[in-house]
């Protein structure tokens, strides 16, 4: 890059952190995830360094904060209010570190301290009593927002020595109150604050005191401003003086004597951080010792002696390149958004579920849009929003195709539904997907058999149906690649040996339409031969106690249809066992089939508050976990049940929606 290219390039990173740093620091209402503002700052911190002419006062990478806002009375910080380095990396902290063993002589310790996301404070205490709190505005001038800060009840409005003191730190809003305040704001059909710390910033910043008094706002202190006259030697010592004084401080805080500390620290707090009731951002590393603090002495925004190692984002802006459909087992047509490659909390994502049409519509999403993702239950990676600020008029609307993508029939929506389904029992990406179903854990359960296999077989045409899996010649499968004579018989006595499985596997396996593995042992207990139940009609059907309507129909309609018919006497033709092995177990046995499983909640049941339905799942001896893993047993999914659903689907957990879980719960 030449002088001219990097002075352009300088001037468009200058008038796009600008633009973000006034939505951020003055009206508290961010354009973009914090990971985007940074990576737009370390790129230009990189332009200025590699062209030093290109340094300016004006640039943001000096400058600090926002402007006061007008409706406040000023505050000058005779002491500026500064800004921090940033660390991104274990790299970037041994960097930190080597910087400052050059510049400093005798040995060095550090504090670790959590990195509050909040808004930064000035406290100023005269003789004890709480004089004047204000903002840190531009790091010279602030807003007094004293009247605000009263209604903290963190802040003591008296300490408990009569010192006159300026101390600084952070108001933040704990996690749960910034939760309550959007739901109320939500109810109330208001703009909903993006995160805590503009909640926090948004309560503070506002004039009128009764609103700070109900957020719920809560401090802690980490800084003297000055150290005049106090004896006091380190960081640490500082800390514990304002502890003394009756200021709140950080519990996590931590003297660390290295920097491989000093890491061990960060590594440790990763994960932990998920369960703070605030919300910290990063760690912030100082130098203990105030002598050398005062050598190391400041650069024109932050101090030498200190530098906020910032948590791997968790939310950041990539382009939507393009969408893609697939269609699933039961025909729905899901369509996936394509993202140019981003890393999200330590992994690298490339799509994202959009789910259906609607929530495109919803979302508004266009392919080429900027668009934020993060990791829901930091787990399955979900487009958040659209940046349509950003858009340049390139971008183009997502059709939804009248035909299927996999067999070109015509797509139908069923009534109530927001799906689009291709209705085509023949669809060839449907019978890969009921495939997958058919072999998988609570189905027929077949080792070997993954979903890359089956892919393998479709596309060699070994197979077209279920039937065909039974038919598979060994020669053929040991043309393709990587199957092994070995694992070529493997396979093909895991099959074999299938169709020895109890009916209830089978009918499982079918993948029957709201059929899930529990009815279909209650199905297989109580008809005990495939024949009793093909023959079954709805009230058949309807006398059997855990079974409902939507099931019954679902049910006779599947065993109407000839191809169904078809296929189960081709598969009894194969020699598939077609009876119920477990006589014994008795219909309506007392044992829940919850039972020592793993439950998660996701969506909205109607018939159950969520505290409800886990007392009901304990009772039946179940256990309610937050999250779905490959431990997870069951999932109950209400309406707009969303990523944790998709992931149960991913996992090939067992589904039940809430009719099933109704028909358990009266069970017991
Ligand atoms: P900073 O937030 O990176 O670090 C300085 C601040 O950290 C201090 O002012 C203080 O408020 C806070 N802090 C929290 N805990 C602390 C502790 N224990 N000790 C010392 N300080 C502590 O720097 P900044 O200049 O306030 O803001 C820059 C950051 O703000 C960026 O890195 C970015 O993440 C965010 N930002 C985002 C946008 C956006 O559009 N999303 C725009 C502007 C800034």
């Amino acid at each position: 890059m030449d002088v001219k290219e990097a002075e352009k390039k300088a001037e468009e990173l200058r008038s796009i952190l600008e633009k973000y740093g006034h939505y951020y620091y003055v009206l508290d209402a961010p354009l973009v995830p914090d990971a985007e503002y940074d990576q737009k700052m370390q790129e230009l911190i990189q332009l200025e360094e590699t062209f030093p002419q290109l340094k300016s006062s004006h640039s943001p990478t000096v400058r600090i904060g926002g402007p006061p806002l007008d409706a406040f009375e000023k505050v000058r910080h005779d002491i500026p209010m500064m800004s921090l380095s940033n660390a991104f990396s274990e790299d970037d902290l041994r960097a930190f570190d080597r910087r400052i063993q050059q510049a400093v002589h005798d040995p060095v310790s550090y504090i670790c301290e959590l990195k509050i996301d909040g808004l930064a404070v000035a406290l100023t205490y005269e003789n004890g009593r709480f004089l004047r709190g204000a903002t840190r505005g531009d790091g010279t001038t602030g807003e007094d927002i004293t009247s605000n800060l009263k209604t903290v009840r963190s802040i003591p409005l008296h300490l408990r020595e009569p010192v006159s003191i300026e101390v600084r730190g952070e108001v933040f809003m704990p996690k749960q109150s910034f939760a309550r305040l959007n739901e109320a704001k939500e109810n109330a059909g208001e703009m909903l604050f993006a995160n805590p710390r503009n909640a926090a910033a948004g309560s503070l910043r506002q004039l009128d005191p009764k609103v700070a008094a109900e957020r719920n706002l809560d401090v802690f202190l980490y800084a003297i401003a000055d150290d005049k006259g106090r004896g006091l030697a380190s960081h640490k010592e500082a800390l514990s003086f304002m502890k003394e004084l009756g200021l709140k401080t950080n519990p996590e805080t931590k003297h660390c004597e290295n920097i491989d500390e000093v890491i061990d620290y960060v590594n440790s707090w990763m994960e932990k951080r998920q369960d703070l009731h605030y919300e910290t951002d990063g760690i912030v590393i100082k130098v203990n010792s105030l002598r050398q603090q005062q050598d190391l002495g400041y650069t024109a925004k932050s101090p030498r002696w200190a530098t906020a190692y910032k948590f791997p984002a968790e939310e950041v802006v990539t382009t939507l390149e393009g969408i893609t459909l697939s269609v699933g087992r039961t025909g729905v047509v899901t369509p996936t958004a394509q993202l140019r490659a981003v890393q999200v909390a330590g992994t690298t994502v490339r799509r994202a579920s959009l789910h259906n049409e609607d929530l495109i519509r919803e979302k508004d999403i266009k392919i080429g849009d900027q668009v934020v993702v993060k990791k829901a239950g930091d787990i399955i990676p979900e487009v958040v929003r659209v940046l349509t600020e950003l858009r340049d008029g390139s971008e183009a609307e997502f059709v939804m195709p009248e035909e299927c993508p996999a067999c070109g029939s015509g797509l139908v929506r069923l009534e109530g539904e927001v799906a689009l389904r291709c209705v085509n029992p023949q669809c060839p990406a449907q019978m890969q997907e009921a495939l997958i179903h058919f072999v998988s854990r609570d189905a027929m359960n077949i080792d070997g058999l993954g979903e890359k296999v089956i892919q393998q077989l479709f596309r060699h045409h070994l197979v077209g149906g279920i039937d065909d899996l039974y038919k598979l010649d060994k020669e053929e499968l040991l043309k393709l690649e990587r199957m092994g004579e070995k694992s070529v018989n493997n396979l093909l006595e895991a099959i074999d040996a299938s169709k020895e499985n109890s009916l209830e596997k089978l009918i499982f396996g079918l993948g029957i339409r709201f059929v899930g593995a529990k009815a279909a042992r209650t199905l297989a207990e109580h008809f005990e031969t495939m024949d009793a139940l093909r023959c079954a009609s709805r009230e058949d059907l309807l006398a059997i106690f855990e079974i409902g309507d939507k099931m019954a129909d679902s049910i006779v309609s599947f065993f109407e249809n000839q191809e169904a018919a078809d296929l189960i006497d081709r598969l009894l033709a194969l020699g598939l066992n077609m009876t119920y092995k477990g006589f014994g177990k008795t219909a309506g046995s007392t044992t829940s089939s919850l039972n020592g499983k793993t439950v998660v909640l996701t969506g909205t049941l109607e018939n159950f508050s969520r505290k409800d339905a886990k007392e009901t799942i304990e009772m039946l001896g179940g256990k309610v976990t937050g999250s779905v893993s490959k431990n997870t047993d069951i999932i109950v999914a209400g309406k707009e049940a969303g990523s944790k659903l998709t992931k149960a689907q991913e996992l090939g957990v067992e589904i039940w929606e809430e009719a099933q879980f109704i028909e358990e719960a009266n069970g017991s």
